[in-house]
């Protein structure tokens, strides 16, 4: 029998537009969720309604830049509005931003990642807490990224920001685990995404690495990283609190098969 766990839940997920997210929002979906889809991208928006509805799921669009704290207000307020409770947010809309050394990386573009990635789900967050809690609780999973555990060369922007998602996740994990609201990590390997197109193109050694260096030989399918995140949304891991769940085909292991 499907599993309908998510029935009569709201779960939002940001950059539901595309790879991780339109995966997540469809796993959620078919799992009985309503789910609040946000990207900036309108065109993706309409392709994960369209696979949602597919399904026989339900979904709602939002248009939101979740770097800008105005838009992300909007769209919680949206959420209350039309569905008066929250259950679930996947904060997950991420850039890869440009591969330069530390010492040529453009300053504006460094501010640009890590407001796309780091103060994106410090100030969704802070929107969402407050809701998730007067509606009973729940859960927030926010992206983090392998790139939060190791030093990637010219990704500083990109590992910065993850390495602050890490953290700023066991911080509120902290602060709400007595109140009902978990809050863990997901930290996703390589990942067969339009994202891991476009960083491929810039960075052939991480496509090297990607391709000889997992021990699983292959990158994740989006689907594997978006069952992670719907377990860290459930009730399956109801004791599992501040944590960053590592999925990466072993990349992360360190050492040698014999
Ligand atoms: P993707 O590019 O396929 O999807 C990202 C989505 O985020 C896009 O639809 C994009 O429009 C949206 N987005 C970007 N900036 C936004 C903004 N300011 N406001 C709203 N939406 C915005 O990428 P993906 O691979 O699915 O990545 C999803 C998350 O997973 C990111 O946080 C990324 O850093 C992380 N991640 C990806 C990989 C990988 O290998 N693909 C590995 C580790 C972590």
């Amino acid at each position: 029998m499907e599993l309908k766990d998510f029935d009569n839940k709201v779960v939002l997920v940001t950059g539901a537009g595309s790879g991780i997210g339109r995966e997540a929002a469809r796993a959620f979906a078919g799992r009985g969720a309503t789910v609040v889809a946000a990207d900036l991208n309108q065109g993706g928006l309409d392709e994960t309604t369209r696979l949602i509805a597919e399904l026989g799921g339900r979904a709602l669009a939002v248009t939101a830049d979740v770097s800008d704290e105005p838009q992300v207000r909007g769209l919680i307020a949206r959420v209350q509005k039309d569905f008066g409770r929250l259950d679930v947010a996947f904060n997950n809309a991420g850039i890869t931003g440009q591969a330069h050394r530390v010492e040529d990386y453009p300053t504006d573009d460094f501010d640009r990642v890590i407001a796309v990635n780091l103060r994106s789900v410090f100030i969704g967050m802070k929107h969402q807490i407050p809701l998730l809690r007067r509606t009973g609780g729940g859960a927030i999973v926010n992206t983090a990224s392998v790139a939060a555990l190791t030093g990637p060369g010219g990704m500083s922007a990109y590992a910065a920001s993850k390495h602050g998602v890490h953290g700023l996740t066991r911080v509120a994990a902290m602060e709400n685990a007595a109140h009902g609201l978990r809050i863990n990590a997901l930290a996703p390997g390589w990942t067969e995404t339009p994202m891991v197109a476009a960083a491929s193109a810039q960075n052939p050694g991480f496509t090297r690495l990607a391709t000889s260096a997992i021990p699983a030989k292959r990158g994740a399918r989006p689907a594997e990283i978006a069952a992670a995140a719907v377990w860290l949304a459930s009730e399956a891991s109801s004791y599992v609190m501040g944590q960053m769940l590592v999925v990466d085909g072993g990349m992360t292991i360190g050492g040698f098969e014999l």
